[in-house]
C-alpha cells in the first residue's frame, strides 16, 4: 500500500486496510487484487511451505457509510459474503447484502429463543438391515418449527447454530429429548431400538458433548448402549488426536459411534483403524448415482470392502430405488437408509408404521 494508507489489526485474523486517497471504488478493486495476488504465494516456516487465504470486503465513503462505525459494519457484511463465496476473493458492499444480513440476525435471534419455546422436534428415519429387512436401528434429525415461517431443515439452521455457538444448547437437547424418547419407549413397553443422532464439531471440539453424556448416563446407565453418536468424516479428521481421545471416551461410557458422510473427506486410515468406530456411513452422494456411474459404483465397493476388511459395519444413506438397494445388497452392505424404506417420520408415525408383531421390522426382505 501507500505512504498515505493506514494498515491496521482489527483483533484475531482480521484486519483494516484504510485507503484514503482513492479516486475511484476500482482502485480499491486493484488494491484487494495485489493482496489477492500476494497471498499466492506460500509462506515458508520450518521448511514447510504454508498457504494463507483471505477474503476482503469493501466499503467506499461515502455512499457505503457516513462514518467509521457504519463503513467498518458494511465492510464486515460484505466481507462475510467474501467467505461465503468460498474464500480467496473480494466483494464490494451492496445494500442488499445487509438486508441478508439482517434476515441472519433475525434468524440467530429467532433460534436463540427456539429452545426455550420448544420449537425443535426430532424425527425418525429406520436403518434396515439389508438381509433381513429388520430394523437395526434409527437416526434421530431435528426439524425446526418456526412460528412464521414453518418447518426448518437442519441444513438451513445448524450452520448458523454453530458459527454462533447455538449448538450447545441445540446439541444438548437434541441428547436429552433423544434419552427421553428411549424412556418413553421402554415404558410403552417396545423393545429396545438404539437411536443414533448427530453431533457437530463444535460439541467435540468444545467439550460440551461428554458432561451432558455423562448426566444421562448417570441417570440412566442402560441409556449409552442404546445411543449412538454420528460423527462426520471430515470433523473426525480434523485434529485427530482429539478425535481419538474422545472417541475412546465415548467408547469407554459404552456408546455406539459411527463416521457419517464417509467418502467426502479425506481420512486417514492410520487413525480410522484406531477410532474405536462400529459403522461407516456411505455418503449419499455415490448412493445417488449407483448404478450407472462407474466412479460412484468403484467407490461405494470399495468403502464397503475397506469397512469389512476393518471390521466395521457399512451403512449406505440415501438409498431411493430398489436399483440401489440390489446394488448395495450385492456388495455386501449391512445396512441401508433412505427413502425407499422411508423418509424421516414423528416418533407415533415411526411405531404405528414399523412396529409389527412384537417387533421393528420393514417386513421387507432383500435376499
Ligand atoms: P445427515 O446426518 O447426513 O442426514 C441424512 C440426511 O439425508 C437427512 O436430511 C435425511 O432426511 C436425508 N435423507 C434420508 N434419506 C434420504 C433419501 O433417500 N434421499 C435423500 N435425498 N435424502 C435422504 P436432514 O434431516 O435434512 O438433515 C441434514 C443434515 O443436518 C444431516 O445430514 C446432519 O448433518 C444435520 N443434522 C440433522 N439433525 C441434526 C442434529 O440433531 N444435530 C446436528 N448437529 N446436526 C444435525
Ligand atoms: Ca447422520
Ligand atoms: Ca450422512
Amino acid at each position: 500500500v501507500r505512504q498515505e494508507d493506514t494498515v491496521a489489526r482489527q483483533g484475531g485474523d482480521e484486519f483494516i486496510l484504510l485507503l484514503p486517497e482513492i479516486a475511484h471504488p476500482e482502485d480499491a478493486l486493484r488494491v484487494a487484487n495485489k493482496i489477492l495476488d500476494a497471498f499466492q504465494h506460500p509462506f515458508v516456516i520450518s521448511g514447510h511451505e504454508l498457504y494463507v487465504t483471505v477474503s476482503i470486503g469493501i466499503a467506499i465513503f461515502p455512499t457505503d457509510g457516513n462514518d467509521h462505525g457504519a463503513l467498518i459494519q458494511n465492510a464486515d457484511v460484505a466481507l462475510y459474503q467474501a467467505k461465503e463465496q468460498g474464500r480467496n476473493a473480494y466483494r464490494l458492499y451492496t445494500p442488499a447484502m445487509n438486508a441478508h444480513a439482517l434476515e441472519r440476525l433475525d434468524m440467530e435471534a429467532h433460534l436463540r429463543r427456539a429452545i426455550e419455546r420448544e420449537e425443535f422436534r426430532l424425527v425418525y428415519q429406520p436403518r434396515v438391515h439389508v438381509l433381513t429387512g429388520e430394523i437395526t436401528s434409527v437416526e434421530a434429525l431435528i426439524r425446526w418449527e418456526h412460528p412464521e415461517r414453518g418447518t426448518i431443515p437442519p441444513g438451513q439452521f445448524i450452520p448458523l447454530a454453530e458459527e454462533t455457538g447455538l449448538i450447545a444448547p441445540i446439541g444438548e437437547w437434541v441428547l436429552h429429548a433423544t434419552h427421553a424418547r428411549l424412556r418413553a419407549w421402554h415404558e410403552a413397553g417396545l423393545p429396545p431400538l438404539r437411536v443414533a443422532v448427530n453431533v457437530s464439531g463444535r460439541q467435540l471440539s468444545t467439550g460440551s458433548l461428554i458432561p451432558v453424556l455423562h448426566a444421562i448416563v448417570r441417570d440412566c446407565p442402560g441409556a449409552a448402549s442404546l445411543l449412538e453418536l454420528e460423527i462426520t468424516e471430515s470433523v473426525a479428521m480434523t485434529n485427530v488426536e482429539e478425535t481419538l481421545a474422545v472417541l475412546r471416551d465415548l467408547h469407554a461410557m459404552g456408546f455406539w459411534i459411527a463416521i457419517d458422510d464417509f467418502g467426502t473427506s479425506y481420512s486417514s486410515l492410520n487413525y480410522l483403524k484406531q477410532f474405536p468406530i462400529h459403522a461407516l456411513k456411505v455418503d449419499q452422494s455415490f448412493v445417488r448415482e449407483i448404478p450407472g456411474d462407474p466412479n460412484s459404483e468403484a467407490i461405494a465397493a470399495t468403502i464397503i470392502g475397506m469397512a469389512h476388511s476393518l471390521q466395521l459395519h457399512v451403512i449406505a444413506e440415501g438409498v431411493e430405488t430398489a436399483e440401489q438397494l440390489d446394488f448395495l445388497a450385492c456388495h455386501e452392505c449391512d445396512e441401508v437408509q433412505g427413502y425407499y424404506y422411508s423418509r424421516p417420520l414423528p416418533p407415533d408415525d415411526f411405531v404405528r408404521t414399523f412396529f409389527v408383531d412384537g417387533a421393528f421390522t420393514t417386513n421387507v426382505p432383500v435376499g
